[in-house]
Parts: C-alpha cells; structure tokens; sequence
C-alpha cells in the first residue's frame, strides 16, 4: 500500500488551499453575517476548474478523479462551508445526474456551462413529507401533448434560486409506482422559487423551496429511462456522501486549527493553556479521530475511481466523519472558552456549520440504515 498522495493530488491540496485562505477566508465571516451568496467566490472556483472537477474536458470540465475533488472539497471547508457546499452540490448534485445519465443532447445542452462554472444546477429530491424517506416523493408529472406537466413540491434545495442558476433535476412520481428524474430549467412558467431560506449554518449558501403548479417542460428533458429516477437518486446520494464526508473532515481539521492555534496563544493560571493536559488530550482525540476520517474518506473516493462497489465505504465514511466534526467543533469551542461563542471569532461559524453534516445526504440514522443493509441485516 501507499499511503502518500502523488503530485497531482498534492497540487490540487496546495491550489485549493491557497485559494481558501486568500480568497475565502477574508470574507468568510462577512458572507456569513450578511447570508451573501458568494458569487466572485464561485468565478474563481471556475476559473480553477473546481466546479466540473470530475467531468471530463470535452464538456468543460477538469476531468479530475473523485480523489482529487474530496481533497478541494475538504480544503475548502477547513476555511468555509458555505462556500464548499456551493461547488460540492453543484458538482455532486446539480452536474453529475445530468453526465451520468443524460443523453448526448442533454449533455451538450447543459454541461458546457455547468461544467466550467458559469452556471449552477441544483438537485431537487426532498419533499415537505419525503425526506429521509425519499421514495416518497408526492410530486406529479404527467405526459401531456408532448410536455411532462409537473405538480408539486421540493423543500430545502441547494443552489437553486442564485441568479445564474440554469436549472434544477428533480424526481417525480410520473406514474403510480414509477419515480423518474426531470430536468426543469429555471425560468420555466408554473415553477415558482421561494427567497433564500433563513438557516442556522450554511449561511452564505442558496437554499430555497421549490413549487410546481402546471409546469410544462419538455418531454426531451427526461433524464434517462421512465422509471428509473428512484435508482439514479440512490446512485447520486452515493457518490454525495463521499463529498459530505469530506466537508466532515474538512470541517474538523479546521476546528482543529483554530483550537491548536488559540491553545498555544491563550495564557491563563500564567502559562499557554495548552500546557494543561485536559486541553492537551482534546487536540490529540481530534488529531487522532481526522487522520481515521480522512483515510475513510480518501478510500471511499478511490473505491469510487476504481470501478469499485464503494456504497459502503461512502456510507460508513459519511456516518463517522459526521459525529467526528460534531465532537471536534465542540472541543474546538471549548478551548476557545467563552471567546468562541462570540461571532468574531470563527470557531463559532464552524460550529454552527456542522450540525448539517449529520443530517444532510442522509441523517446519521438513515447512514446506519443503509451500512446495516450493506452488511446484509
Ligand atoms: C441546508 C440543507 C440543504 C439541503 N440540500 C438539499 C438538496 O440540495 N437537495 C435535496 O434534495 N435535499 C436537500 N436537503 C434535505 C436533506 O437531505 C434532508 O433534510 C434529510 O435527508 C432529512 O430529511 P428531513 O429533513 O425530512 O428529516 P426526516 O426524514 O423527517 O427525519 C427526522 C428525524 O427522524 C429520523 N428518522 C427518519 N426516518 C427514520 C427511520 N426509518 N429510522 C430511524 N430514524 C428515522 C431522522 O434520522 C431524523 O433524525 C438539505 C437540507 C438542508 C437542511
């Protein structure tokens, strides 16, 4: 085995590092503050090729592996979340259904611009009624004179209303027992957007309800086989959960810098309180717990780039990376003592950040769930 990256993964590390504390972290908590989407942000993510990463050249994007695009995404959440679930759901969510399953027309319709960043897509599975259980999606669409005519609605969508948003792959109920994915371009009369949804975390990223009242798209705009929507989803939420996993281990290594950094630097009882073992042993259980979530993580995408079953890997990477950012942010914050519950100081953000981690792609329980049935239970 080799554990070690080669040069192209460690450039990808150094580029979206550099990029995260130059670019992202100056602004990180004004964008918070203000829940400013962050659109010079996501031109430079394009302009590094970071939105398409693993959709190859030919349609604009990096045509980098899934190792290489955890590796960004967990650069970018050390210094911000929001800002990496931006490119994390549009790369993951919003571009990847459309390659993976689109046809040629699809993918020359809609990835050229996806792809290179200049427009986002969203992916809108989550219901008012169907979340944890997705496949109980109410959302109607009915083949009309040639339209797919859809009815319904979508909660909690993920860069669906920014202003160069092009369009949102949602799953429909298009008959009894048969779920299919559409894809419905923003602008399209009948589907309305709602303003950005007030959150605890997540704060500068674009979340938003969706509803349909007699919106007819295209029956062109199917993606893949009638009936097949509830497999592709499964297949999505995959391949997701390695890009929730990384934002886990992202998110706790920068808990864990902030923490490393103030224990060195705050003194009381006349000595740096890192001196002192209590807040010793909280830097080593992080230290210990991120190096097993980033080799979980790291294995999942490389199963992935492999050809490789790696249901499980992304589903048990997800799960630990999850409750190991919740112990970390907690940690971090307390060694930052009362400092850290103030808004000025960042740990404070990535602690608000985090409790997603463990809801979003799956709640800790669903990743039980799905890790339980991979083991034959
Ligand atoms: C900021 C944000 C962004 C999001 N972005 C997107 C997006 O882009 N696209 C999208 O489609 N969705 C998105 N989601 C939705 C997210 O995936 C769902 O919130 C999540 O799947 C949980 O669904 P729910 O909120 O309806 O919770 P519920 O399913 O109602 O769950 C409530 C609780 O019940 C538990 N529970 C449910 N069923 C079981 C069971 N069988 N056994 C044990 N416990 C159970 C859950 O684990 C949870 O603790 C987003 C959510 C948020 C908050």
């Amino acid at each position: 085995m080799n554990f070690d990256l080669d040069q192209e993964h460690e450039l990808v590390r150094s580029t979206v590092r550099e990029f995260a504390q130059q670019r992202v972290a100056p602004v990180a908590e004004e964008l918070d503050r203000e829940g400013r989407f962050p659109y010079d942000l996501v031109a430079g993510m394009a302009e590094l090729g970071l939105m398409g990463m693993t959709i190859p050249e030919e349609y604009g994007g990096a045509g980098a592996d899934t190792l290489a695009y955890a590796i960004a995404v967990e650069e970018l959440t050390r210094v911000d979340s929001s800002v990496a679930i931006t490119m994390a759901a549009h790369h993951s969510l919003g571009t990847l259904p459309i390659y993976s399953f689109g046809n040629d027309e699809q993918k020359w319709q809609w990835l050229p611009d996806l792809a290179s960043g200049k427009k986002l897509a969203a992916f809108g599975l989550t219901e008012p009624e169907a979340g944890s259980d997705a496949g109980a999606t109410r959302t109607r669409a009915e083949l009309r004179d040639g339209d797919w005519v859809v009815n319904g609605s979508k909660i909690f969508i993920t860069n669906a209303g920014t202003d160069i948003t092009a369009c949102v792959t949602i799953t429909a109920r298009t008959g009894d027992d048969e779920v299919s994915n559409l894809i419905v371009p923003n602008g399209t009369p009948g589907y309305e957007i709602s303003r950005p949804m007030k959150k605890l975390g997540w704060r500068a990223s674009d979340t938003r309800e969706l509803s349909f009242e007699d919106c007819a798209i295209p029956e062109a705009n199917l993606l893949g086989p009638r009936g097949d929507g509830f497999h592709q989803f499964l297949q999505i939420l995959d391949g997701g959960r390695i890009s929730v996993a990384a934002m886990g281990v992202g998110l706790a290594q920068g808990a864990y810098d902030l923490a490393y950094a103030y224990a060195n630097e705050r003194r009381q009882f006349g000595q740096p309180i890192a001196r002192f073992q209590a807040v010793r042993f909280k830097l080593a259980d992080m230290a210990t717990e991120i190096e097993a979530g980033r080799t979980m993580v790291y294995r999942a995408a490389w199963l992935k780039d492999q050809g490789r079953d790696f249901g499980l890997a992304a589903a048990q990477a997800k799960l630990y990376t999850g409750e190991l950012s919740n112990r970390a942010v907690n940690s971090a914050l307390q060694i930052h003592g009362g400092y850290g519950y103030m808004d000025e100081y960042p740990i404070s953000r990535l602690y608000r950040d985090q409790k997603i981690l463990e809801i979003g792609e799956g709640t800790n329980e669903v990743q039980r769930m799905v890790i339980a049935r991979h083991l034959g239970l």
